[in-house]
């Protein structure tokens, strides 16, 4: 029964039009790369557009990821991987100072922080048109699309939120920070902290609570800097891994079932996967330890915010400064008609057969909905703003499952503006999806806003977010430590990849 529901999970999908306004920024020169943080390598220096010791954005809109509001024609310096200043708008002569990009009718948000961003695909073998097939499901690493794609639609900084794959991960990361590859900062999450029983065949499956400890210990010393616990976990377990992470300063998150998320906060969990949608203290028949059918649907259904319930939870979790993910782009195909078609460049990126599959996938759900779609999508929109209006800190992630079509990078743009879809303004949405990250990692002094001082993680996108959320979608040129990267060439770079590794 839990297999069912994390099937059904994993179909959840949406999909959205395909705007990318591509425009070309005239005033960008072709700059010889300076000495960055690390020397970049030949494959990766392809994929830059703009860098130097010294690159100044004249007469573009800030929107500082603070939850400020946006700021029209300021200048930002970055020096030396870092920005340096933010000033009035103004004309700056080329060369001697460095390169100079004119960015009027643009804008700079922070790079994105994201928070449930899986380097792993979803295959099911012989998947056919009556959406049937065969078992074991599994997850492919995804080591050469996704980063690329993750850093062209913005990321700068992402969390792996469950490895099935951890050495890979791990050197992923290496190779990164070294130079060597392109892609985002990672924060490497260990294997999943999975029960005895579980749906996917890729993950451990713990025996008890020592089994939990000595897996956070093992991984903890090869490098993973958090933990995600499954459905299938029970209390003990859960305990176990949590004070054992802890001992090494490391998080831990959950995508809970068989522990309800009152019962995680007061074990010590940090933080709280999709929303409120996989909370079960209310399901029927939820015995301790044991997921149940609903797998929290029922509860969703039934815990309105405002209501009693609703408030002890969130207060409870607001006490144990637990954070919660919410990852509606996974989850929007939930939320009932009228969904726009999936993006044609997220379409573009996967291999012929994945899109088949996404075809196949998104005729139906995988089964009868247990709830009412509509009402758990609305329950869950307003749980996640009186969660944050309560003082939770609420993250933001695409997990690029489901269907197929929650691609790397569109996923996280889509996330921003399916949380303005839940009422919280274009500004609160980035900061959501950049700050909050952030603080949650530790790393607000560094990262996660636009700030003199931060390191220089920036997004260039043609138009007005904080007005038109979906303006998130042009993205022109990423930012990572001050060195420019060019989202049209690492799109093209992995263009039909998506899928196959
Ligand atoms: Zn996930």
């Amino acid at each position: 029964m839990t297999s069912r529901k994390t099937a059904d999970l994993l179909v959840l999908l949406r999909s959205w039009l395909f705007s990318f306004g591509w425009s070309s920024l005239l005033c960008l020169a072709a700059v010889p790369l300076h000495a960055q943080a690390a020397e970049l390598s030949k494959a990766v220096k392809e994929f830059v557009r703009v860098a130097g010791p010294r690159v100044v954005l004249t007469h573009v809109r800030v929107i500082d990821g603070a939850g400020g509001p946006a700021v029209e024609d300021q200048n930002v310096v970055i020096e030396n991987g870092k920005i340096a200043a933010i000033e009035k708008g103004a004309d700056v002569a080329g060369e001697a100072t460095g390169t100079v990009l004119d960015l009027r009718g643009y804008s700079v948000i922070p790079g994105i922080v994201g928070m449930h961003n899986h380097l792993f695909y979803i295959v099911r073998p012989n998947l056919n048109a009556q959406r049937h097939f065969d078992d074991p499901v599994l997850v492919p690493q995804m080591t050469f699309s996704a980063p690329r794609l993750y850093l062209a639609g913005g990321v700068t900084t992402m969390r792996t939120t469950g490895s099935v794959e951890p050495y890979a991960d791990l050197n992923l990361k290496k190779e990164i920070d070294a130079g060597k590859l392109p892609g985002p900062h990672i924060d490497v999450t260990g294997p999943y902290l999975e029960g005895a029983t579980s749906y996917f065949i890729q993950m451990p499956h713990l025996k008890n609570a020592e089994d939990a400890r000595q897996l956070v210990e093992y991984w903890a010393g090869q490098g993973v800097t958090s933990f995600k616990a499954y459905m299938n976990i029970t209390r003990d377990e859960l305990k176990a891994a949590i004070e054992a992470a802890h001992k090494h300063g490391i998080k831990v998150t959950g995508h809970l079932c068989s522990v309800t998320y009152q019962e995680a906060a007061e074990l010590g969990i940090d933080d709280l996967e999709h929303g409120f949608y996989v909370n079960t203290q209310l399901d029927p028949g939820k015995k301790p330890d044991a997921c149940t059918e609903s797998a929290g649907e029922y509860t969703l259904e039934h815990m309105e915010a405002g209501g009693t319930e609703a408030k002890e939870l969130i207060a409870t979790l607001v006490k144990h400064h637990v954070a919660v993910t919410s990852t509606l782009g996974v989850l929007e195909r939930d939320a009932g008609g009228g969904r726009p078609p999936a993006r044609q460049a997220a379409l573009d990126a996967m291999t012929p057969e994945a899109r088949e599959d996404f075809l196949v996938l998104r005729q139906q759900r995988a089964q009868a909905p247990k709830g009412d779609p509509t009402k758990l999508w609305k329950n869950n929109l307003a749980l996640e703003r009186e969660f944050v209006a309560a003082g939770g800190l609420l993250l933001a992630g695409p997990d690029p499952t489901g269907a197929g079509d929650v691609v790397p990078g569109f996923g996280d743009q889509r996330e921003m503006e399916l949380l303005v879809e839940a009422g919280f303004s274009p500004v609160e949405a980035i900061k959501i999806a950049t700050l909050n990250g952030a603080v949650y990692l530790g790393r607000e002094k560094e990262i996660g806003s636009v700030a003199a001082g931060k390191n220089a993680d920036m997004v260039v996108v043609k138009g007005d977010p904080s007005k038109q959320i979906s303006d998130v979608e042009n993205v022109e040129i990423v930012f990572k430590d001050g060195v420019g990267y060019d989202s049209k060439k690492l799109l093209e770079s992995v263009r039909g990849d998506y899928g196959k590794y």
